[in-house]
């Protein structure tokens, strides 16, 4: 196991670039071993060359109890972003979980992204903090098909698996639902995906599926992009260097028609699907009780 020296773990969100209404990001791991094929973690700008080795920050519980015991300000702590919270390391170290515990004790409320269904472990601790604090789960799901899910992310529990796991969250009264991201230009960008996908989050017990119609490739990333699909879907880079050539932002074609469609299918379940209206419903009823620790 590599570890890496860290000062600090629990960082206040910059202004402006707020993820469903977190008020904190905490990233216990660097780098990631679930090796989804599009990941933006692996950019240059990042600076981690062996991305898909897990390294542990030093450390890693005694900066978070120092972090959250010097906050002036309750809020909610995200985890998950550039790197799973949940990865095959957190099966034996617990650090995520000893985490949650740490957050239940300081009462933050906690926003949680992962491809894992791990997570299900923790819904005890889950279910504690959201005694007296916001609580939301946020599975990533970009395809309803298992065996795409294993081409685009070979490394980590199949689709069919999360929403197993969003059921037992959901069963647990946990607030959960799906980020539909990325959806990725000619690949899983189809009608019948972006419907399956709703559909089986709805029986899932998700609250909300947040979506993106497309990616993002930049110099690192694209490489590595273009080189898998080289491999699994022969001649495929070709057409995204026609479409797309240098461009960061790469829209999905069919981006106007799927989200006519999802936002239809969306009303219909009942399921919300944007952010605002998704943060005010996992933070409903907590307001007055966080304003009350200020
Ligand atoms: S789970 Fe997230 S951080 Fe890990 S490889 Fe996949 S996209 Fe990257």
């Amino acid at each position: 196991m590599q570890t890496i020296p860290a000062k600090q773990l629990v960082y206040s969100m910059k202004k402006g670039s707020e993820w469903f209404g977190a008020d904190y990001n905490m990233n216990i791991y660097r780098g990631c071993s679930h090796g989804c094929i599009y990941c933006d973690s692996r950019s240059a700008c990042y600076k981690n060359p062996d991305f898909d080795t897990i390294k542990v920050k030093e450390n890693a519980l005694e900066l978070i109890r120092d972090d959250l015991r010097r906050k002036v300000k309750k809020g909610v702590v995200a985890t998950g972003a550039m790197s799973d919270p949940y990865n095959p390391l957190e099966r034996e170290l617990f650090l995520t979980r000893n985490a949650l515990e740490l957050i239940n004790a300081f009462r933050f409320g906690v926003a949680i992204d992962t491809k894992s269904a791990l997570v299900e472990r923790d819904i005890d601790i889950l279910q504690d903090i959201k005694r007296h604090s916001p609580v939301i789960v946020k599975m990533t799901i970009t395809t309803g098909d298992d065996v795409l899910c294993k081409k685009l992310e070979p490394n980590v529990y199949v689709s069919s698996e999360r929403f197993i796991a969003l059921n037992e969250l959901s069963g647990g009264d946990i607030f959960c639902g799906v980020l539909m991201m990325p959806l990725l230009p000619f690949i899983n960008d189809t009608e019948e995906n972006v419907l399956g996908i709703v559909e089986k989050a709805k029986a899932a017990g998700a609250r909300f599926v947040y979506p993106a119609f497309g990616m993002t490739l930049r110099q690192g990333n694209r490489e590595y992009y273009y080189e898998k699909l080289d491999a699994l879907f022969p001649g495929m880079n070709h057409k995204y260097a026609k479409a797309y050539g240098e461009r960061y932002m790469c829209t999905s074609r069919k981006a106007k028609k799927l989200w006519g469609i999802f936002v239809e299918r969306c009303q219909e379940l009942e399921l919300l699907y944007d952010m605002k209206a998704i943060t005010r419903a996992y933070k409903s009823g907590y307001e007055q009780q966080q304003l009350s620790f200020i």
